[in-house]
């Protein structure tokens, strides 16, 4: 049984993501018909060319592409870091190549490349990632496992960022849009160096929830179709022992060795099956939405076990929101209790690390002028507009990319509906959940954001909206950016 198929059975049995919330919290209602007039107030204001509002697995890059194209870019994360959700929620990056394993007779190809790859190198260097090690096990869900560690990936992107010369404005919110008609003139943003505005030509929105779209007045609906997360970091464990006691159980579904705490051929990515061992492990397991993935690039840790719970409504519900912090943290403690009773090597496990804040897989869902369907994924469609490809499907082997192949991510996919200079890159767009479990993984989130920074700056270049932007230049930067594309 598969990550996807354990979920689904939880689900079945109305546990794990959908078990109830066991938190109550005070409320305090609005005061309806009574408001506070807020006074107008004078901002400071700074010029770009290019604004990334989002410092995260999208935004990152789009930044750097931004600013590589000589755009004068700012980038507005809320967080003291970039990184986002590929810093906290998720288990590997998801995938650098094609599903070349599962179709024998498959050329196995890198098919996301650029930025992306370049900050692998780096953490390489460092001893920050397993590489790309090969799945020996599970490969029909993806060839390869690439795991990082998340404080360093923080590290090394904020030093590319600003070696690339952007303006990283951390602990800043944005808090605000100035329109001016379809046009975004200025986003407001608010630290505590105080309020100020930011105005450029061309912006784009990778804040997950689409905050810089809403703001702007774009089109977007919420459609909760995921469970929210926050995923733990596990120390004092032993990953041979846990190995060897899946293996006694045959419970063993994915398995990957790589590069670990300096060392190659060491496991690296296992799963496995909890409902298979011995004891209330896997009852236990199921009550609180723990998935057994784990992935590592250091000896003694686990990085990431996920705890799901299915909100009632969307994660953009301050009240809502409280309610599932504390519930996670609480499924947290669980999980840890459960791994030290019952997995041989964790006996003294802890949790080492947490996301500062819940993950969510979808929060708004931002219009724009193409909606990439579940068919031009799993049918590996190619567009005349493409900016990328991509070939991974968190599904697997449920929906494949056709034999083993890519698709083309279009131009007009990113393109903000009835806004003439807001991109959007990442988690945040494509309606149709099925496809939406292609296109939000991490990999796919970086290469949006290199076509996205790399566009928006040759928009701010030619003084152009974004739907004036020739695709042909737009291209040319984009393979002197070292995107690949099939053709
Ligand atoms: C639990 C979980 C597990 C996952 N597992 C995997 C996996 O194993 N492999 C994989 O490939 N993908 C995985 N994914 C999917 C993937 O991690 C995400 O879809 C992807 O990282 C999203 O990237 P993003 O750029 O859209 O958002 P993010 O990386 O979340 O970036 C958004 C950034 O915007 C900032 N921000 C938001 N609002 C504002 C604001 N108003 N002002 C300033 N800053 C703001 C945030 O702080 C954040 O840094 C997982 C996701 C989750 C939640």
């Amino acid at each position: 049984m598969n990550r996807r198929d354990f979920s689904k059975n939880m689900l079945i049995l109305g546990l794990g993501a959908q078990a109830g919330c066991t938190v109550n919290m005070s409320k305090v209602d609005i005061d309806l018909g009574n408001y506070y007039e807020e006074p107008a107030k004078k901002l400071p204001i700074r010029k770009f060319d290019v604004v990334v509002a989002g410092g995260g697995t999208a935004g990152v890059v789009a930044a750097i592409a931004a600013a590589r194209q000589g755009a004068k870019t700012a980038l507005i994360e809320v967080k003291g870091y970039p990184g986002g959700t590929v810093t906290e929620g998720g288990t590997a990056l998801h995938s650098f190549y094609n599903l070349w394993k599962a179709f024998p007779g498959v050329e196995k190809r890198q098919v996301v490349r650029g930025i992306p790859q370049e900050i692998i190198d780096r953490l390489m260097k460092l001893g920050g990632t397993s590489g790309h090690a090969e799945m020996s096990k599970g490969y029909n869900y993806d060839s390869v496992c690439t795991c990082i560690d998340t404080e360093m990936y923080k590290l090394v992107t904020f030093e590319i960022l600003v070696e690339a010369g952007v303006f990283v404005c951390v602990n800043t919110l944005l808090a605000g849009a100035i329109m001016d008609g379809s046009r975004i003139r200025g986003v407001i943003v608010e630290s505590r160096s105080g309020r100020e505005a930011f105005y450029a030509k061309s912006f784009i929105d990778c804040t997950a929830y689409g905050d810089l779209a809403a703001y702007a007045g774009a089109k977007y609906s919420e459609p909760n179709d995921y469970p929210v997360v926050n995923s733990i970091g596990v120390a004092n464990v032993n990953l041979e022992r846990l190995h060897d006691f899946l293996e006694k159980h045959d419970a063993i579904n994915q398995l990957a060795k790589g590069r670990r705490s300096g060392r190659d051929g060491q496991i690296v990515r296992i799963e496995g099956t909890a409902a298979r061992l011995p004891g209330d492990f896997g009852k236990g397991a199921s009550r609180i939405g723990m998935s057994m993935v784990t992935t590592t690039v250091h000896d003694n840790y686990f990085m990431f076990i996920k705890l799901n719970f299915k909100m009632p409504v969307s994660p953009t519900d301050r009240d809502e929101v409280a309610k599932a912090e504390l519930e996670l943290r609480k499924r947290q403690f669980r999980a840890i209790e459960l791994f030290r009773e019952y997995i041989p090597g964790c006996e003294k496990a802890f949790i080492a690390r947490t996301s500062p804040k819940l993950c969510i897989r979808r929060g708004r869902l931002i219009t724009c002028d193409y909606d990439i369907s579940h068919e031009d994924v799993i049918e590996g469609r190619h567009f005349d507009d493409e900016i990328m490809v991509y070939g991974f499907h968190d599904s697997a082997p449920r929906y494949q990319i056709k034999d083993g192949g890519t698709y083309g991510l279009p131009y007009r996919a990113l393109c903000v509906a009835g806004i003439e200079n807001l991109l959007a890159a990442g988690m945040l767009i494509t309606s149709d959940h099925r496809a939406h479990m292609s296109t939000r993984n991490t990999v796919c989130c970086m290469g949006q954001g290199q076509a996205t920074g790399t566009a928006a700056a040759l928009c701010a270049k030619e003084n152009c909206g974004t739907r004036e932007l020739s695709y042909g230049n737009l291209r040319e930067a984009l393979v002197k950016g070292g995107v690949y594309f099939e053709s």
